[in-house]
């Protein structure tokens, strides 16, 4: 009998391990909680970015796959428990990602105002769970906290012109919002110098060819980067081009992009206890073998809205062990396993929940090679345990009686057509369902 493996979550490292199973010979049934496949693909990757989203091509084709079945809308830990998966598989590929956000710890964080970047991210990619948020974006300046990809994106986001969003998949919701915005100037927040910023430069070069925005940089807020300047070829070019930007003249442009590094956030200003944000207060810091150290001076940063751009974390499900300290599915390699090492039979981890939250789409290839790897070794040892219920057809059939609103590949491709034929008017790649049920009505 073929082996079957049900793999959680159907982003970019859950289609890559169900790559790498089919070709392995394993039947592979691809869950997610959403109708729609692709993760962060989707509701992730910024809507300016179009040419990363054309990676679903290759997902795609796995999912042509005999063996490949797609079931979204299915929510693991609620509409089916891990102890019903593990009756029916080999093993369990836990793909889910890190959805929720890390938090800064300091004082005013959740203020009205103080925003994730996981949620506005969400948002303005059309997440049906974050479709009915509504972010006040009527300040003139924002602080964007944290000197990653994801800062530089909900950055751009900020000040990119309506024109220019116009023909991307953003959510409608959000081209209404940011058309009404009031934005115009970003402070985009580094903790340590520009030497230590996590940002790539293609990103960064970015910033620089908006037309609605210039880039502002204090050349004495490159003073930390001296010390750090043989480092790595990244580094190295953003340096480059960071000195560039701290040339460059104000053209006068609408918007302005502050890039000021050695600052750390240290409380989030407010009116009254729970009041609105006013500002935020920051240390002032140098830069001492990399590391951020407070010279005990501090500024104050009037705005009336924070996104903290700092990473994800991943958050637990139910039964799955979990290290809380980072935010992970507690694992060896990609083999779930217990606080002392001992291995959870037939449960499996990849991508951001198996390792955290960094490196590019790409990355989840080796990832899933990975713990793909570790699952037939473990399958060819004869170590999984045999599955009571394993059969197929009772597998859907026992899925539709738990999730009426089932999805699957099919229903996703109608939805896929619907999206796209909605944009194509509007010379858009499609425009996004934000509703669930309007989704399963089409798949169905
Ligand atoms: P990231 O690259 O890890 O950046 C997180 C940033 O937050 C770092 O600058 C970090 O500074 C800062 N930070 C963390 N804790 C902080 C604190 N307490 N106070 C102040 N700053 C703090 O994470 P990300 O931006 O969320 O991106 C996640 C991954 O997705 C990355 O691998 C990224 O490259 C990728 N991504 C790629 C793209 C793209 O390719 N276009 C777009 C988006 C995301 P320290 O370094 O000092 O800790």
């Amino acid at each position: 009998m073929t082996a079957r493996a049900a793999v959680i979550g159907a982003g970019p490292s859950g289609f890559y391990a169900a790559e790498h199973l089919l070709r392995e010979g394993l039947a592979v049934d691809l869950y997610d909680a959403l109708p729609t496949p692709y993760g962060l693909v989707r509701a992730g990757v910024a809507p300016d970015h179009p040419k990363i989203k054309s990676v679903t091509r290759i997902y795609e084709k796995t999912a042509q796959h005999p063996d490949f079945r797609f079931f979204g809308a299915v929510q693991v830990g609620a509409d089916v428990t891990r102890e019903e998966l593990l009756d029916r598989y080999h093993a369990i590929v836990y793909a889910v990602g890190t959805s929720s956000d890390k938090a800064l710890g300091i004082p005013g964080e959740r203020r009205p105002g103080s925003v994730a970047a996981a949620e506005f991210v969400a948002w303005y990619n059309g997440h049906p769970s974050y479709a009915d948020e509504a972010f006040d974006l009527s300040s003139s300046r924002a602080v964007v906290i944290g000197n990653g990809n994801v800062a530089l994106d909900v950055t751009r986001m900020l000040v990119l012109d309506p024109a220019e969003l116009a023909p991307t998949d953003v959510a409608d919701h959000a081209i209404a919002a940011l058309a009404g915005a009031s934005v115009e100037d970003v402070v985009v927040l580094g903790r340590r110098g520009p030497a230590q910023a996590s940002f790539t430069t293609p990103e960064l070069r970015e910033l620089g060819e908006l037309t609605r925005a210039d880039v502002v940089l204090d050349p004495a807020g490159l003073e930390p980067a001296a010390e750090a300047e043989d480092e790595s070829p990244t580094v190295r070019r953003n340096l480059a081009l960071l000195r560039e930007y701290a040339a460059r003249p104000l053209t006068g442009k609408s918007h302005r992009i502050e890039l000021r590094f050695a600052r750390s956030p240290i409380e989030i200003l407010g009116k009254g206890e729970d009041g609105r944000v006013t500002g935020v207060r920051v240390s002032v810091n140098r830069v001492e073998a990399g590391r951020a150290v407070p010279t005990g001076d501090e500024e104050i940063i009037p705005c009336g809205l924070v996104i903290r751009a700092v990473g994800y974390r991943g958050r637990r499900l139910p039964g799955v062990p979990f290290d809380e300290r980072r935010g992970l599915i507690r694992n060896d390699g990609g083999r779930v396993c217990e606080e002392g090492g001992s291995p959870c039979t037939g449960e499996y981890a990849v991508g951001w929940i198996k390792r955290g939250p960094s490196g590019v789409i790409g990355t989840n290839k080796k990832c899933a090679a990975e713990t793909v790897g570790g699952l037939l070794e473990d399958l060819g040892r004869g170590q999984l345990d045999e599955p009571s219920a394993p059969d197929g057809e009772a597998i859907e059939a026992w899925l539709r009686g738990r999730v009426p609103g089932l999805v699957t590949w099919h229903g996703w491709q109608a939805i896929d057509a619907h999206e796209r034929a909605l944009g194509a008017p509007q010379g858009r790649p499609r425009v996004k369902l934000v509703r669930i049920a309007e989704m399963q009505g089409l798949a169905a």
